[in-house]
C-alpha cells in the first residue's frame, strides 16, 4: 500500500517546473556535448557544472549571503569585498519564460519574462537575500517592482541613460557609494581597504584570464567554438569565483596547447562570425548553436552574457575605500555599451574593432522579440557595418523551440554567403 502511494506521489508545481527546467538544460547540454567533436577535455567542468546547479538542483553557496543581481551594472567587487557571493538573476529557460508570460504584457522580452517567472515560481538552486535591481533598461526596472510586490527585497539603483558626460559619471558614482553604505547596512559586514582592494584584485585576474582565453581565438585555426565560450562566460553569472578561475586557467593551459598543435575547432573553411545583441543566456543559446551547426564558427562577441562582462579593468589611483569604490563605479560605465544609452557609438567602435581583431568575415545581430532598444538600435549598427563593408545579419528571437526552421534557413543562407564572398576574394 504503502509503496503505491508512493509510486502515485502527485508531483508539485515547483517539481514539475524544476524537471521541465531540468529537461531544457539537459538537451541543451546533450547538443553541445554531442553534436560537436573537438571541444576541449577542461571544458568537462563546465559541462559537469551546468548538470549540477541546472538538473541535480545542488547549491553552490550555502554558507554565504547571496546578493541577485538583475543586470551586469551591479559592481561584484563590492560584493565580494563585503563577505557575500553575487548571483545574476538575469535568466534563458524557456520554463520560467512561460510563467512570466502570465505576469507581464505578451510584448515584454523573454529574459525579464523568465527572470520574473523564476520568482513566481520560487525554483531557485541558490535564493538571493537580497536583490540588486539596476534602473538599466525599462522592462528590467518594472520588473524589480513587481518581483518586490511578491515580497522580495529589492533595492533599486540608479544608473544614468548617458554616459559621456561629467554629470552622468558623478551621478553613477554618487549611485555606487550609496549601494555600497546601504549593502554593508543590509548585510552587517563593514567595508575595508585591504577586503575591498583584495576583491577588486580577483576581479581583475578572473578578467585578465578571460581575456588570456578569449585572444586565443583570434588564431585562424581557433581552438574553442563559441558555444563552448558561452558556457564558460555564463558560469561567471553563479560559480564560486575561485573555481571559475582555476577551471579557466586549466582550459586556457589546453587551449595553448591546441594552439601549438593547430587543432581547429572548426573546419577549415568555416566563416568567422561575431556575435552581439540581446544575451545568449543558457540554456538559451539558440542561436550560438544554429551558427556553429551551420559550419560557422563565433570568433568573439559584444554581449552583456560575455564579453562585456570583462570590459575595461578597475584602475585605482589612491588605495583608499571611498576612491577604490569610485574607481569601481568608473569601471562599470565605461564598460557599458547596452543600448539602453541615448548614444551608444562605443558599442559600434567594439563591434568593429572585433571584427578586425579577431579576423570575422561577418556579424550576427541577435535582438529579441520585445526588447525595443536593441530592435531599434540594429539600425545605427546596421548603418555602420554597411559603411565598413561587413556583412551582417540581423534576427529576433524569442525563447520558444519553435521557428527553428526559419531561423537556420536565414542563418545558412548567410554563412553561404560569406563562404562564396571569401571565394570571389581570393
Ligand atoms: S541587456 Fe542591458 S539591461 Fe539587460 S542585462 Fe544586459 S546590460 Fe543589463
Ligand atoms: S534584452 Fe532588452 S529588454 Fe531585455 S534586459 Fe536587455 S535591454 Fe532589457
Amino acid at each position: 500500500m504503502t509503496k503505491d502511494i508512493k509510486k502515485h506521489k502527485i508531483e508539485t508545481p515547483k517539481e514539475r517546473q524544476n524537471r521541465h527546467k531540468a529537461m531544457e538544460a539537459i538537451k541543451v547540454l546533450n547538443t553541445i556535448k554531442e553534436d560537436f567533436t573537438q571541444h576541449p577535455k577542461a571544458m568537462n567542468y563546465f559541462y559537469d557544472l551546468y548538470e549540477k546547479v541546472h538538473c541535480k538542483h545542488e547549491s553552490l553557496h550555502d554558507d554565504k549571503a547571496k546578493v541577485g543581481t538583475m543586470c551586469i551594472q551591479v559592481p561584484s567587487e563590492v560584493i565580494y569585498a563585503l563577505d557575500a557571493v553575487p548571483v545574476r538573476l538575469c535568466n534563458g529557460f524557456y520554463t520560467d519564460d512561460e510563467i512570466g508570460s502570465d505576469l507581464l504584457p505578451a510584448k515584454s522580452c523573454p529574459l525579464v519574462k523568465a527572470t520574473v517567472g523564476q520568482f513566481a515560481s520560487q525554483n531557485f538552486t541558490d535564493k538571493p537575500d537580497v536583490i540588486i535591481s539596476p534602473t538599466t533598461c525599462d522592462q528590467k526596472a518594472k520588473s524589480g517592482a513587481i518581483i518586490e510586490d511578491m515580497g522580495y527585497s529589492v533595492y533599486d539603483m540608479e544608473f544614468p541613460r548617458t554616459k559621456e558626460s561629467a554629470e552622468s559619471r558623478e551621478y553613477w558614482r554618487r549611485s555606487v557609494r550609496k549601494f555600497t553604505k546601504e549593502l554593508s547596512l543590509d548585510l552587517n559586514k563593514k567595508l575595508t581597504k585591504k577586503k575591498l582592494k583584495e576583491a577588486i584584485k580577483k576581479v581583475g585576474y578572473a578578467q585578465y584570464l578571460y581575456h588570456q582565453l578569449n585572444s586565443l581565438r583570434k588564431n585562424s585555426k581557433s581552438p574553442i567554438l563559441g558555444k563552448d565560450m558561452f558556457l564558460v562566460t555564463n558560469a561567471f553569472f553563479f560559480d564560486k569565483i575561485d573555481n571559475w578561475m582555476e577551471a579557466v586557467k586549466l582550459l586556457l593551459k589546453e587551449c595553448e596547447q591546441r594552439v601549438k598543435d593547430e587543432v581547429n575547432a572548426a573546419h577549415k573553411r568555416s566563416p568567422r562570425i561575431v556575435y552581439t545583441g540581446s544575451p545568449p543566456i543558457f540554456p538559451n543559446l539558440k542561436i550560438p548553436l544554429l551558427i556553429e551547426q551551420s559550419d560557422a564558427i563565433i570568433v568573439a562577441d559584444e554581449t552583456c552574457s560575455s564579453n562585456r562582462m570583462f570590459n575595461d579593468m578597475v584602475s585605482v589611483d589612491e588605495w583608499f575605500v571611498n576612491d577604490m569604490v569610485d574607481s569601481v563605479a568608473d569601471r562599470y560605465l565605461k564598460g557599458c555599451t547596452c543600448p539602453i544609452f541615448t548614444k551608444n557609438n562605443d558599442r559600434i567602435r567594439r563591434i568593429i574593432d572585433l571584427v578586425k581583431d579577431y579576423k570575422a568575415e561577418g556579424v550576427v545581430y541577435q535582438a529579441f522579440a520585445g526588447c525595443q532598444v536593441y530592435e531599434m538600435e540594429q539600425r545605427s549598427v546596421l548603418m555602420a557595418m554597411e559603411k565598413e563593408k561587413i556583412p551582417i545579419l540581423y534576427l529576433e528571437s524569442d525563447y520558444s523551440p519553435s521557428h527553428l526552421g526559419q531561423l537556420t534557413t536565414r542563418i545558412e543562407a548567410f554563412v553561404e554567403s560569406l563562404k562564396n564572398r571569401r571565394r570571389k576574394q581570393k
